[in-house]
């Protein structure tokens, strides 16, 4: 199979080559040219197999240049009941009213990102033995908050890998500051930007694609990659929890085989989202897709309007890893929409770079329409779903999926759908403490990070990952902050390069 850039259809490279390379030479994103297809008789069999089993199916699929020793020694090495706390890597839980809570958080950092996370570094190693020649990969992550400590875990100490993370100095918990600056690793460094996310994001996409750098680079015998999700190599890992999820619901009768269920996903950057409607494509049967957004709800304007316009204020919310203007995905879905229209995409790019607004087509903002839904909410709504969910069932959502969960009862309540919910959890709450007590309506006062993880188990019960757990007592080892413009700076010290 061979990959597409979404700004140029002309170009042809493997899935080895698009994971190594992160990002197309023109500025596109890499898409796979055509989508492999799930049978009923793939969901059947998978449903008896385990989530190695199931990341192995989906993964065989799309990395047709990968062998299946490499896929099955890439996927057990990442998905292993160490890292993930038990065998179930990402499991169901029921909370009645057909809504299933698809928990993607039992991995070393507590979010989402580790699905995916986990794995690249694995793929990432076997794509640069066949197209890299032994070069050294240097990655570079900007990050909302979990992206960066995600991307630390997977790659601290991977060999010939450096990784270097950029995260807003003001843009994340004070648990994602802590994770992050306390990271261990002999390849890793992190540093905090004066910025918000969408800055750290635009200065790493610049140094993508900024010549002379990549020739220093090069001269040294290195070369750049990206952990974030427009790397090929992050979506596809998170195609398979969807197909996991379903398999699971067929395991307890949640739903027939080939019947719907409807998918809710707190958004950010488009690529949780994109990674279900590419399940979808393959045949997975999901009707809607419900993309949830807080303030910053620059997707659900889109959605509904088929406007797209990032010239607004930057709020920064109780979900910080949601706290996004430019959502990259979006590019990849546009693309599949316009039926490949490669000319169409730099259109729309090329506006968007420089105006910060774009509109899509009536015919491309109909289609749109009939696959994706969309809901926002404030802060104050977030925490009102918290404690509202909290109270109703005893089960506690971080503020990242309380704002889903928010989305998936207003779109209940506007269409009176009742099929069933997948509803993507992204974050377990341990990882936003002072949001949560708050919520639940707990005086935190001036309690450090550790006093409120104790003090939200005394009040709701739930289990400490061990994670957070072991957080405490670690020094922090990153305290640098530079400016957006020092950023290649901050990257050639760490290279020691001139
Ligand atoms: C990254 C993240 C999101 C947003 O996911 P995207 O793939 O960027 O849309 C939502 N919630 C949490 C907790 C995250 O870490």
């Amino acid at each position: 199979m061979v990959y597409k850039s979404t700004r140029d259809s002309g170009v042809a490279v493997s899935a080895a080559q698009a994971i190594s390379q992160g990002i197309s030479k023109d500025g596109g994103l890499f898409v796979p040219a055509e989508f492999p297809s799930i049978t009923s008789d793939d969901l059947q069999l998978l449903a008896g197999c385990g989530y190695v089993e199931r990341a192995s199916f989906v993964l065989s699929r799309f990395l047709t240049d990968f062998s299946a020793e490499e896929i099955d020694a890439c996927t057990k090495a990442a998905y292993t009941a160490d890292k993930f706390g038990s065998a179930d890597t990402a499991p169901l839980h029921a909370l009645g009213n057909d809504v299933h809570v698809l928990e993607l958080w039992h991995g070393p950092t507590c979010a989402f990102k580790d699905m995916a996370l986990q794995i690249l570094p694995h793929l990432m190693r076997v794509s640069a033995e066949k197209k890299a020649g032994g070069k050294k990969i240097v990655i570079l992550v900007a990050t909302s908050g979990d992206t960066g400590k995600a991307a630390l875990e997977g790659f601290k100490d991977a060999d010939n890998t450096e990784i270097l993370v950029f995260y807003p100095e003001d843009g994340v918990s004070r648990m994602q500051k802590l994770q992050m600056t306390t990271q261990e690793g002999k390849n890793v460094a992190v540093c905090a930007i004066r910025g918000n996310f969408d800055d750290a994001q635009t200065g790493v996409k610049t140094i993508f694609g900024d010549k002379a750098m990549a020739q220093k680079l090069e001269d040294s015998h290195m070369m750049f990659s990206s952990a974030n999700s427009i790397n090929w190599g992050r979506l596809v890992p998170q195609i398979v929890y969807y197909i996991s999820a379903y398999c699971d619901l067929l395991k307890t009768g949640g739903v027939k085989m080939g019947e719907a269920v409807n998918v809710v996903v707190p958004t950010g950057n488009f690529g949780n989202i994109l990674a279900a409607y590419y399940a979808r494509k393959m045949g997975l049967p999901i009707a809607k897709l419900v993309c949830a957004s807080n303030t910053n709800r620059v997707l659900t304007d889109f959605i509904r309007t088929g406007v797209y316009d990032r010239n607004r204020e930057f709020h920064t919310t109780t979900s910080p890893s949601m706290d996004i203007l430019i959502s990259s995905n979006l590019e990849r879905l546009l693309y599949d929409l316009s039926g490949c229209d490669d000319g169409e995409i730099r259109r729309l790019m090329k506006e968007l770079a420089e105006t910060g607004r774009y509109e899509v087509s009536p015919a491309m903002k109909a289609k749109i329409q009939e696959l994706f839904a969309a809901a926002w909410c404030d802060d104050i709504k977030t925490g009102e779903t918290i404690a509202e969910t909290y109270n109703a069932s005893g089960y506690l959502l971080d503020p990242h999926t309380a704002v889903g969960m928010y989305a998936l009862n207003a779109y209940r309540q506007t269409t009176g759908d009742k099929t069933p919910v997948v509803l993507a959890s992204t974050a377990n709450p341990y990882k936003f403490c002072s949001s949560v007590l708050a919520a639940l309506g707990e005086n935190i006062g001036d309690a450090d990070e550790f006093a409120q993880v104790r003090q939200l188990h005394v009040k709701t019960g739930c289990p400490v990952p061990a994670p957070i757990n072991d957080l405490q007592g670690k020094q922090p080892r990153f305290t640098q902050v530079c400016d957006r413009e020092d950023m290649q700076q901050v990257i050639m010290n760490m290279l020691h390069l001139t």
